[in-house]
């Protein structure tokens, strides 16, 4: 977690200025807490680095898409990266520049296409040739050209979770590095069509720079081969992917990081004139927001089954996913320490009918009926991944701006949950 964000004082946790069994009494359990603080402090970071580079740094919203942290990003300066059609109305909901927008992601639909069209985004990060010639018909149906980049899959290994690694030939994302090329020559012929930049993102929670590197060494290659084509690039998207500390990971210093990227992009703008121009895009997530985060839930019940220890707790898979879907493991702590108590060996899970649904094993903890924990570094790809599995309202979501608690989005009720649902007539 980031200090900012997270530090114990009198032996009781506290975001900012907040003390966590305050924001538990205010508003119940299991609640997502965010830092204002730390939010800024992780875009700084980038920015500072970035600033008078030719930089635009966008955040891939699908990390977080609160509203509240959507409009403190693009008050700093952010772009998005998005999705969905969804998280493209989430921009418009917050007065986002649609301009300031790049749309990723493999199966856009013809309706995200025309609307994003019509709205007129940056640009289409474009995965596939099928995609290519839809975009190209919709463009010239609206009398328009597409601003599009070919997603290139640079064949890297970011040597990170599977599920999370999206730079490897054998998988779903972006067209193969030896393929582009001959895609690039396609779309130039096309009238809806408009190419202005190349884009790569080799996937998520990568901790190391060389990967990073090596994307980008392949990504000029091809970029010198398109111009060699006649084929003029305004910018480089460099996706996004940089990870950070759960627990014993040491990514590199984010300045040190995107300084060492954008002095080898330098390098390559410095041979000629008319590369002077062109611009960098990232699309981090996680890095921003990650560490700003955490879930706080309350210890329900303590359970032995001889084995081993459990603290059962009102938050589950549904409101966290990430411990389910990748193993992840995020750090976790009691918000008041106990001293009268030893620490044992326990599970922390959830209340959902999966074996799947845990949140952290292995973890020494001293812990008593009724007592609340912080679940760390929840920051990104946890409400946004939030499901009502087991028809379980999603947490409230409390953004914290120094002494003040910001309710972000209020816990959903139960009602809301099948409000839209309609049983069938009785005939
Ligand atoms: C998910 C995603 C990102 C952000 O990844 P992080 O690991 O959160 O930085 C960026 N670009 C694309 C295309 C993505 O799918």
């Amino acid at each position: 977690m980031n200090p900012l964000a997270l530090t114990r004082q009198h032996r009781e946790l506290h975001c900012e200025q907040v003390a966590l069994t305050a924001i538990a009494q205010a508003y119940g359990t299991p609640t997502y807490v965010y830092s204002r603080a730390a939010i800024e402090a992780a875009f700084a970071s980038f920015a500072s680095a970035a600033a008078g580079r030719g930089v635009l740094l966008c955040f891939a919203m699908k990390a977080n898409s609160n509203l509240a942290i959507l409009d403190l990003l693009a008050r700093q300066g952010a772009g998005f990266d998005i999705v969905s059609g969804g998280e493209l109305e989430r921009v418009l909901a917050i007065g986002g520049n649609p301009a300031r927008v790049v749309f990723s992601g493999v199966g856009k639909t013809h309706a995200e296409i025309r609307r994003a069209l019509e709205l007129g985004v940056k640009c289409f990060n474009v995965e596939s040739s099928a995609e290519l010639d839809r975009i190209d018909a919709i463009a010239r149906s609206l009398g328009r050209r597409a601003p599009i980049s070919i997603r290139v899959n640079p064949d890297v290994d970011a040597g990170t979770h599977p599920y999370i690694s999206t730079g490897l030939r054998e998988n779903k994302f972006g067209i193969a590095h030896d393929h582009a090329r001959a895609v690039y020559a396609h779309a130039a012929t096309l009238e809806g069509i408009e190419i202005v930049g190349i884009d790569c993102h080799i996937g998520s929670q990568i901790v190391e720079t060389a990967p990073f590197l090596d994307a980008l060494h392949r990504v000029l290659n091809l970029a010198d081969a398109l111009e060699a084509d006649g084929i003029a690039l305004r910018h480089l998207d460099l996706g996004g992917g940089l990870g950070i500390r759960y627990d014993t990971e040491t990514p590199p210093d984010r300045g040190a990081f995107l300084t060492q990227l954008l002095d080898r992009v330098d390098q390559w703008r410095a041979v000629k004139p008319q590369r002077a121009g062109v611009e960098v895009i990232f699309e981090f997530g996680r890095a921003l927001v990650a560490e700003a985060g955490l879930l706080l839930t309350r210890v329900e019940y303590l359970k032995d089954n001889g084995a081993r220890h459990f603290a059962v707790v009102d938050a589950a898979m549904n409101d966290l996913m990430r411990p389910a879907l990748y193993e992840a493991w995020h750090p976790v702590q009691t918000v008041i320490e106990r001293t009268d108590r030893p620490p044992q060996l326990l599970d922390v899970v959830g209340p959902v009918c999966e074996s799947g649904d845990w949140l952290a094993r292995g973890r020494t903890l001293a812990v008593a009926e009724g007592d609340l924990l912080a679940i760390g570094c929840a920051g990104a790809y946890g409400m946004t991944m939030a499901s009502n599995y087991n028809s379980r309202p999603r947490p409230a979501e409390i953004l914290i701006d120094g002494a003040h608690m910001h309710v972000a989005r209020p816990r959903e009720s139960v009602q809301a949950l099948f409000a839209t649902e309609q049983t069938l007539p009785l005939i």
